[in-house]
């Protein structure tokens, strides 16, 4: 199902546990961003990448395990 990507968070899917979670995203932090965030169901640590969207002002959200 597509979804249209607000502004400022985007839902992704847990890596671990696989449950949908809102993500919020600090624009001001740059368009390329790699950070490290506990996931807020099951508290394992995930590595949350946020790349440019294909429109101004879009972003793409991704996310993989942190060792
Ligand atoms: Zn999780």
């Amino acid at each position: 199902m597509a979804r249209r990507k607000k502004r400022s968070s985007t839902t992704v899917e847990c890596p671990f546990c696989g449950e949908e979670d809102e993500l919020f995203v600090d624009a001001g932090g740059g368009s390329f961003q790699t950070y490290e965030e506990d996931c807020a169901v099951c508290c394992r640590p995930r590595t949350v990448h946020v790349e440019p969207g294909e429109e101004p002002g879009e972003f793409r959200v991704w996310v993989e395990r942190s060792e």
